[in-house]
C-alpha cells in the first residue's frame, strides 16, 4: 500500500510561476518588489503596525528580542513545550531562558506558572502556540501588564489559527511567523516578524539587513547619497523568490487550513471512542491550525514499539514536539512536569491538506490496532519490576 507521509508541503504550480516571475525579473534577492508587496500583504491580513519578511521564524524570534532591547543577565520566561527555538534567541543574547510548564490539555504556556517564574529581572514572555492552537493572551498580558513585562507570540505554527476572533501572530505587540516546509504555509524556509508598534518593525528590518537600508532601493534613488552603518546587524533576509511563493500561499492558507480541519475532525470523530488515546482539545475560543495533529497516548502504551509498528505499514508518525527544560543545552534546575509527560505520551500522526478520506481511515485503524497491542497493564505496587 501507498506510504502516507507524516507531513507534505502543498506547493505546484501557482508557486512555480511566481517564481518564474522573479527570474524574469532580475530581482531574485530580499527586500526587492516581491519582499515589499509580501510585507504590504502581511500587513493587510493581519491588521498590524509592520511586518518584516525574514529567513526564518529563529531569525525573528533573535530580532525581536534585541528590538525590545533584552540585555544579557535578563530572564525571559519561554513557553517549555514546543520546537524551542525561543529559548535558543535568549540565549542568542546571553540572556537566561526560564522555561514555564503549560495546560496538560493543549499544550500551551500555563499563564498561572508564568505568574510564578517572575522576579526582579524578568523583562519578558515568548509564548508559542504550539504545534498551531494559541495560548492563553488574556491571561498572559493582564500578568505582563501588572509586571511590566513584553510578550511576544511565537505562531510560528499557527499561520491561520484564530484565538478569540482575531488572527494568531497579530496577538500580542511582537509576533513570529514561520514559513518552514513544515508549517502550514510554506516557502521551504521562511519567517515573519509582526509588529504592532511601526517603530519595532523599522528597527527589525534594519537589524535583519546588515544594519543597512534596501539595498534594491538604493538603485533607485536620484543622486548618489552613500549609506553608512550606524549598527550591527544579521543578513536574515527572505529572497523574493521564497517571498513569491509565499504571496501565493498566503493566498491559499483558507483553503489549506479547512482541509486540515476536516482530517483533523475526522480523526477526532473516528478516535473518540478509544480508551488507549485522547484526541487534542481545542477550547471554545479558539481554533488551531494543526501544524501537527498529536494524540496523548495512555500511560500503558509503549509509544515507541506502536510507532515502530505504524512505520512498519507506510505511516509516517513521529514524537511530537520537545520540552525545553530537558535538553541538554537548557537543562534547568526547576521542573516542568506537565511538559515532560506530554513530551513522553505524545505521537503525532499524518496531518497535512493532502491526505484522503481513506488514508485517514487507514491511519485510525492502524494505530487503533497498534495501541491495544502495545498496551502494557499497569503493574501494581509491590509487583515482579
Ligand atoms: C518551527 C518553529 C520555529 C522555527 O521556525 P523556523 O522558521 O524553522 O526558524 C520556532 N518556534 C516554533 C514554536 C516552531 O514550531
Amino acid at each position: 500500500m501507498d506510504p502516507i507521509p507524516l507531513v507534505h508541503a502543498s506547493l505546484g504550480e501557482q508557486e512555480l510561476a511566481a517564481v518564474a516571475e522573479v527570474f524574469a525579473s532580475g530581482w531574485p534577492a530580499g527586500q526587492g518588489p516581491k519582499g515589499k508587496a509580501l510585507e504590504a500583504q502581511l500587513v493587510a491580513r493581519y491588521g498590524v503596525g509592520d511586518a518584516v519578511a525574514m529567513c526564518n521564524a529563529g531569525a525573528a524570534l533573535h530580532v525581536a528580542l534585541l528590538a525590545l532591547g533584552v540585555k544579557p543577565g535578563d530572564e525571559v520566561i519561554v513557553a517549555d513545550y514546543g520546537f524551542p527555538a525561543p529559548a535558543h534567541a535568549v540565549r542568542y543574547l546571553d540572556a537566561v531562558p526560564v522555561c514555564a510548564d503549560v495546560r496538560a490539555d493543549t499544550g500551551t504556556i500555563d499563564p498561572q506558572a508564568v505568574a510564578d517564574l517572575i522576579t526582579p529581572r524578568t523583562v519578558g514572555v515568548i509564548a508559542v502556540d504550539t504545534v498551531g492552537i494559541p495560548a492563553d493572551y488574556v491571561e498572559l498580558q493582564a500578568i505582563a501588564d501588572r509586571h511590566g513585562l513584553f510578550v511576544i507570540e511565537d505562531a510560528a505554527c499557527a499561520v491561520g489559527a484564530k484565538y478569540q476572533g482575531r488572527e494568531a501572530g497579530a496577538l500580542t505587540e511582537v509576533g513570529v511567523l514561520s514559513f518552514h516546509g513544515r508549517k502550514g504555509a510554506s516557502s521551504g524556509e521562511g519567517g515573519a516578524l509582526l509588529a504592532a508598534d511601526p517603530k519595532i518593525g523599522a528597527d527589525a528590518r534594519l537589524r535583519s539587513s546588515f544594519g543597512i537600508g534596501s539595498i534594491f532601493d538604493m538603485g533607485k534613488v536620484v543622486g548618489l547619497p552613500i549609506p553608512e552603518f550606524t549598527q550591527i546587524g544579521y543578513n536574515y533576509k527572505l529572497s523574493d523568490i521564497a517571498a513569491a511563493i509565499l504571496q501565493v500561499q498566503l493566498g491559499r492558507i483558507d483553503e489549506l487550513l479547512a482541509r486540515r480541519d476536516a482530517v483533523a475532525t475526522r480523526y477526532a470523530e473516528l478516535l473518540a471512542d478509544e480508551e488507549l488515546l485522547t484526541v487534542p482539545y481545542v477550547p471554545q475560543d479558539r481554533t488551531h491550525a494543526w501544524q501537527t495533529y498529536m494524540v496523548t497516548l495512555d500511560a500503558s502504551v509503549d509509544r515507541a514499539a506502536v510507532a515502530t509498528e505504524l512505520r512498519g505499514k507506510g505511516i509516517g508518525c513521529g514524537h511530537g514536539t520537545f520540552a525545553a527544560h530537558i535538553q541538554p543545552v537548557f537543562e534547568s534546575k526547576h521542573k516542568c512536569p506537565v511538559s515532560a509527560d506530554l513530551h513522553q505520551r505524545h505521537l503525532a500522526i499524518p496531518m497535512h491538506a493532502e491526505l484522503s478520506t481513506n488514508q485517514v481511515e487507514r491511519v485510525v485503524d492502524a494505530l487503533r490496532s497498534a495501541v491495544r497491542t502495545h498496551s502494557v497493564p499497569t503493574r501494581t505496587l509491590g509487583g515482579a519490576a
